[in-house]
């Protein structure tokens, strides 16, 4: 279930699913894919292969709060196929603030951090998750839903020794059958093999060495960090299967990024966490990024090439924009 996230500044209404409508209302997604079919006639004529693509569009809040949307997409070489509805994803919306804050169920505050996680694989440099409980000896589904929902190698995981261990040894399990787990004695073979399968297994699929365990502590986070900032989830959510039924306590907060390291991993004596080089956005510089944007009221679209960061590319865009307006 979608959690809805961006919240108005003037009446503080949710506003992801006013965004999305708005793009995907039949008039205007259509024009999206006509420039997006244009867009696929000049790269297959001439230009570089372009992976994904943001869209842009501009929408109103019941309120009369303007704001432009940002999507991300995956650029599909296909002109019978182009921006399908369901693959086109939120991730930002200019000027938005988020509403987090207050008494949550542990399912609801999974729910929150889908989508923030969302966010954070595209536009963050790294996904910090600190929980000391993950999973149980009996459960393998709380780490199958942290792995399966941050982008692979832009996260890192500080938990205890024992819930690394149980992601090995159940993931070794699930690999030999598919019967509940709880209830077959050979779970408890498979602690037998942890560490002979780990090091095939482990290490080229789940990002081993971004599981950095630690002993006693019992502080929880997640964090979307930026290149200059950090946007924070507090919470007393772990993911751990009894916990998706109780209350938790959920805030969000946003620091600057040498703060966020001096008060959240310094504490922790951690100096592993490094920004990848290159993520899964940014492998090539030389390849441009496709833009098909709103603006005032007219749909256009370029390629753009870009450096590094996506985030640096929808601040470039806005403040493109913005100097625009403002003439
Ligand atoms: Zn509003």
């Amino acid at each position: 279930m979608m959690y809805e996230i961006y919240n108005c500044p003037t009446c503080g209404r949710t506003l992801d699913q006013i965004a999305i409508n708005n793009l995907i209302n039949d008039l205007k997604i259509n024009e999206f894919r006509a420039l997006h079919n244009s867009m696929l006639n000049y790269l297959l004529a001439s230009g570089p292969t372009i992976h994904w693509v943001l869209l842009l569009n501009e929408f109103t809040c019941d309120c009369g709060w303007e704001s432009t949307a940002s999507h991300i997409t995956r650029f599909i070489y296909d002109p019978d196929d182009t921006i399908e509805k369901e693959y086109v994803k939120l991730i930002h919306i200019y000027g938005a603030w988020h509403d987090v804050n207050g008494l949550y169920k542990g399912e609801n505050i999974k729910n929150i951090l889908e989508s923030f996680f969302l966010r954070w694989n595209y536009l963050s440099d790294i996904i910090l998750c600190c929980a000391p409980f993950i999973s149980s000896e009996n459960t393998y589904g709380e780490w199958e839903w942290l792995t399966q929902n941050l982008m692979p190698f832009k996260y890192y995981i500080i938990t205890r020794p024992q819930s690394k261990e149980f992601l090995k040894r159940l993931l070794i399990f699930k690999l030999k059958s598919d019967i509940e787990i709880s209830k077959d004695p050979a779970f408890l073979e498979t602690l037998f093999d942890v560490d002979k399968f780990s090091q095939r297994i482990m290490s080229p699929i789940w990002a081993e060495d971004h599981i950095i365990t630690i002993d006693y502590f019992h502080a929880k986070f997640y964090a979307g960090i930026f290149q200059d900032h950090a946007e924070i989830i507090h919470s007393s959510y772990n993911p751990y299967y009894w916990e998706n039924r109780q209350l938790e306590n959920a805030a969000f907060t946003i620091l600057p990024k040498n703060e966020f390291a001096y008060r959240f991993v310094f504490p922790f004596s951690v100096d592993e966490i490094k920004v990848p080089p290159d993520s899964v956005l940014e492998q090539t510089t030389d390849v441009g990024c496709g833009l098909i944007f709103e603006y005032k009221n007219e749909i256009q679209s370029r390629l753009w090439k870009y450096q590094n960061r996506l985030w640096e590319i929808l601040l470039r865009y806005y403040s493109e924009f913005l100097n625009k307006s403002s003439k």
